[in-house]
Parts: C-alpha cells; structure tokens; sequence
C-alpha cells in the first residue's frame, strides 16, 4: 500500500492490564495479536489512501469493537444487573467536533453511533435510551443485547460476584475487570484523530459511565498537539481530565508528546495506585504508549509503515512492513 504524501500514523489500544500470559495460551496470544494487526490495518487502508485521520480511528475501533477478544461492542463485560452498557467517543482534532455515547445497549457499533452524534445532531454526549433511539433512527446497525455476550465475560461476571461476597480463591487480574479499545491517528495532511469505545468494568454499578464517552478524560484531539486513547479506572481519568492534560502540558508547558503522556500515567495517576495506559500520536506521526500495568494490548503502523504490536511489557514487535 502506497502512503500518501505526508507523514500518517496510526496507533491503537485493547486496554490495559492483559490477561496473564498462562490463562491466555498461545492461541489467546495469537489471536489478540492478529486482532490488533487486523484492526491497525483497517485504519492504515484510510490512511494510506490519503484519507482522514477521523475515518482512519473509526474504522480501527469498529474492528475492535467487533472482535470478542476486547471489552468493547461484541465481548464487552457485563455490568452488575448482568448486562451490557456501552461507552464510546470520537474527537476530530481539525475542529475539535467530538461525539459520544454513554451508557447504550443496543448499538453493534458505539463509535459510530459517536460519529454520527458529532455529524448529524447539535449534542456532543448521547445516553442511555435516547443514544439507542438516536442511533436507530440514522440508520445504525442495532442488535440485542446477547449479540454483546461471550462466555469467557460471563464467568468473569461471576467471578467479580464471588470477589464481592469474599468467596474468592484467586483474586481477579486486571483483564477480569476491565478494558477498553482505541485508536489514534494522524493523517497525511497532520490532521489528528482520537476514538475509544468501552463496556466498562466488570460488576460495573447499573448507570456508571466511565472516561472514555469523556471528551478531555478518556478521549481528546487537538491538531497541533495531540490526539489520545486511555485505558484504566476511568473515574480517575475523568478527575484528572487526563487526555485533554496531555495536550496541555505541550501546549502550555512546552513538553514533548512521549514526556506529557508518561507524566499523566506516572505521576497523575500513580498517584491513586491505578493501573492505566494511554495511547497518544502527534502531528509528526510520534507515537507514545505508555502503561503501568503488566500489560496493554497495543499496536502501532509508524510513518515509515511499520506495524508494530504487543500485549506485554517486552513483546512490542514489528509484524510487516507495510509497501
Ligand atoms: N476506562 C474504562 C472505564 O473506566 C475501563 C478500561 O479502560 O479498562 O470504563
């Protein structure tokens, strides 16, 4: 694939805290693997066809959404009534144009449900049964709720159960609990781009909404400075307005992008013991990931068209090289 000219750039996140390698096996590590390249490469196609970077995110995350490995759209976890609530956004760095959904149930898509928020109506934030309405409405794909539900979820539901009653033998990991999805990208025009779509927390309380539907928490762009994807205890994310902090440590405090993002996870949000990490891109194509946890299911195409992928601490690699 040729790039256009220009400098694009993509990166996208599964959540952090992956599922410790052991429980994972081989094929569970396969498989997210090649989950994150298919997803890199269904915003690279946009990319390097000189298209945006706002339909480059969208369709990184739809194909996240879509792959049960993630806790987003189909596989999502359940909340405590034993059900899915979905959160979702999307910010267009060229104009600062965002849309979310929080808290959805019928949606098979939440970002797009986002998209067509920021496009088609005058709100940037849609919940609960008016986000489902609206969606039906423009014509979105809707499902029921089982369309969301995978076994693998369900015990994790009843573990979280167990946990709460304290009749657990094995604490549960990081993965149990949580996890989000998304992207971020820079286009060959250095327009910015950020998407993240969610189910949440595991047990989650009926009506929670976490930071990723959060314009300035979980998710943010701003051409010139940065768009951003987060990962972890989104109330933290939200008190902290983490991803809207990054650009504004390089826009008003002159740091670089890798400096402004390790800064919101190891110092911010260390500060609260929470385990997160955040994707981040800038209007050179950098890209920064840093996380606390064990892991995060993460991936990368550079400007010079390396697809790069990870779920641990030490296994970011390069897949392909992309002509
Ligand atoms: N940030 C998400 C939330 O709080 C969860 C996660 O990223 O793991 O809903």
């Amino acid at each position: 694939m040729a790039v256009a000219a220009g400098k694009a750039a993509i990166a996208i996140h599964g959540g952090a805290g992956a599922i410790p390698r052991a429980e994972l096996g081989d094929e569970g590590y396969r498989r997210a693997r090649e989950g994150l390249r298919q997803a890199l490469l269904a915003g690279w196609r946009v990319l390097s066809a000189g298209g945006l970077a706002l339909d480059a995110v969208e369709a990184a995350v739809r194909a996240l959404e879509d792959d049960p490995m993630f806790n987003a759209g189909h596989g999502a976890v359940f909340n405590a009534g034993g059900e899915h609530e979905l959160d979702a956004a999307i910010m267009d760095g060229r104009t600062l144009a965002a849309g979310a959904v929080a808290g959805v149930r019928t949606i098979r898509n939440p970002v797009s449900a986002a998209r067509r928020i920021m496009e088609a109506s005058d709100c940037v934030l849609l919940a609960g049964s008016g986000a489902d309405a609206f969606a039906r409405e423009q014509g979105l794909e809707t499902v029921a709720q089982d369309y969301f539900s995978t076994d693998l979820r369900r015990r994790y539901l009843e573990r979280a159960k167990l946990a709460e009653a304290g009749k657990l033998e094995r604490p549960a990991s990081e993965a149990e609990k949580h996890g989000t999805v998304g992207a971020v990208a820079v286009d060959a025009l250095g327009n910015l781009a950020a998407a993240t779509s969610t189910g949440g927390y595991t047990n989650k309380r009926v009506g929670r909404v976490g930071d990723s539907p959060v314009i300035g928490a979980g998710t943010y762009a701003a051409n010139g400075a940065c768009a951003v994807s987060g990962t972890g205890r989104g109330e933290y994310f939200i008190r902290h307005t983490t991803a809207r902090d990054i650009a504004a440590r390089m826009q008003f405090a002159g740091m670089g992008l890798a400096e402004a993002a390790h800064a919101a996870i190891f110092t911010d949000l260390a500060a609260h013991d929470c385990g997160a990490g955040l994707i981040a891109v800038g209007p050179d194509g950098t890209v920064a990931m840093p996380f606390n946890t064990p892991g995060m299911y993460r991936g990368a195409i550079t400007t010079d068209g390396v697809l790069c992928v990870g779920v641990y601490g030490d296994d970011f690699s390069v897949v392909e090289t992309l002509g």
